[in-house]
């Protein structure tokens, strides 16, 4: 018999399950619930249930996170950059990047899928193309073991792993409600962030969800259709005009501003008409905020690292188009945890780890 993840379900959730599910015993669901959203255990035991309600509670649900199986950290200017290689119960591998803000902060990067079939040029996860979605416990166990096994303090947590999350739609969104409930996780929208390549329709469907505290950021990377079509295939199927009418569309609250991600490749994307196309892009959206991303060369670069006096120039030209501009500092470049650079193309036909210290 399938048992029920707990970690897959709001507390509310879980009360009811448990309602429906066991003779004796329900009415501890909401203390089971936050023991082990919050110490990262499930031991019915510890609230001196009789023998028989401890029982059924484990028959009927399930609490078991992946197995830790790589950490590779990285010193930086500004702190630590951690990235955790977890094994899935059937093999697979879902990485997370822990990330440094400062004043002790960190961002958790968490994968929505294992793999992922967009087959964006510059990553190196669309190299492994889709392996198979993440379930929504699967998600929230990489929160879980970067607090409770690794004790890192993790504050914001952003869909920006491995997979494209709206390909994910339904496990992502019920990963947003387990982490948002304020009965257990209680991590506030202001601090979760879903990144798209430009998934229209699951767009639409966020905006349906009436999250209007939560954060969207886009991967534009070129803001002309035969360009991003190269380095984006997504944009063959739905092009930059259909993207901006979504966009123009999700307006979840007053002063929401989209975070608009663009990977700077130099040689490809960094010249001043690049620069004038984004802004142009970005003139019916309201509030946005690019984020400059210099280029993280993987396994198959498509070119270079941009230098520094390059990414400086194209901030200045959009900035001279009157965009708020803010630079992604390049973080766990040497662990292979930058962005675009998670996953192991080759899982597909090896389905083995990557070669890093196991721990
Ligand atoms: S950049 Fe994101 S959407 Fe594109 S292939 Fe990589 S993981 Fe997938």
């Amino acid at each position: 018999m399938t048992k029920q993840p707990i970690h897959g379900l709001t507390n509310a959730e879980l009360v009811q399950r448990a309602r429906e599910l066991l003779p004796r015993g329900h009415g501890l669901a909401r203390r089971i619930h936050r023991q082990a959203m919050l110490d990262g255990r499930f031991d019915p035991e510890s609230f001196r249930l009789g023998p028989e309600a401890c029982e059924a509670w484990r028959s009927e649900f399930s609490f078991e996170l992946p197995d830790l199986v790589a950490v590779q950290t990285d010193e930086g200017d500004r702190g630590t950059t951690s990235k955790m290689v977890l094994r899935l119960q059937d093999g697979l591998e879902a990485e997370s990047v822990c990330i440094p803000m400062g004043q002790g902060r960190y961002t958790l990067c968490v994968s929505s899928q294992v793999g992922c079939k967009m087959g964006c040029a510059f990553c190196e996860t669309g190299r492994m193309g889709l392996l198979r979605n993440l379930t929504t416990d699967e998600i929230i166990s990489q929160l879980l073991v970067a607090r409770h096994r690794l004790g890192w303090p993790i504050r914001n947590i952003v869909f920006m792993g491995m997979g494209e999350a709206l390909d994910n739609a339904t496990n992502v969104l019920q990963a947003l409600r387990v982490l948002n409930d304020e009965a257990g996780l209680a991590i506030s929208q202001e601090r979760l962030t879903i990144c798209t390549v430009g998934h229209v329709d699951g767009i639409r469907l966020l905006d349906q969800q009436g999250l209007k505290r939560l954060n969207l950021s886009i991967s534009l990377n070129a803001a002309n259709d035969s360009l991003r079509s190269e380095l984006m295939p997504i944009n063959r199927r739905t092009d930059l005009a259909e993207l901006q009418k979504a966009l123009t569309a999700y307006r979840p609250r007053r002063n929401f501003a989209l975070g608009v991600n663009y990977c700077l490749l130099p040689g490809i994307n960094d010249t001043q008409a690049d620069a004038r196309a984004v802004a142009e892009f970005c003139k019916p959206l309201g509030r946005v905020l690019v984020n400059l991303i210099p280029y993280n060369p993987g396994s198959l670069p498509l070119t270079r690292a941009p230098e520094e006096a390059e990414v400086d120039r194209f901030i200045r030209w959009l900035r001279a188009e009157g965009l708020p501009v803010r630079e992604r500092v390049t973080k766990g470049r040497s662990v292979m945890a930058a962005c675009g650079q998670l996953g192991n193309p080759a899982a597909r036909e090896e389905r083995r780890a990557l070669r890093t210290v196991r721990v």
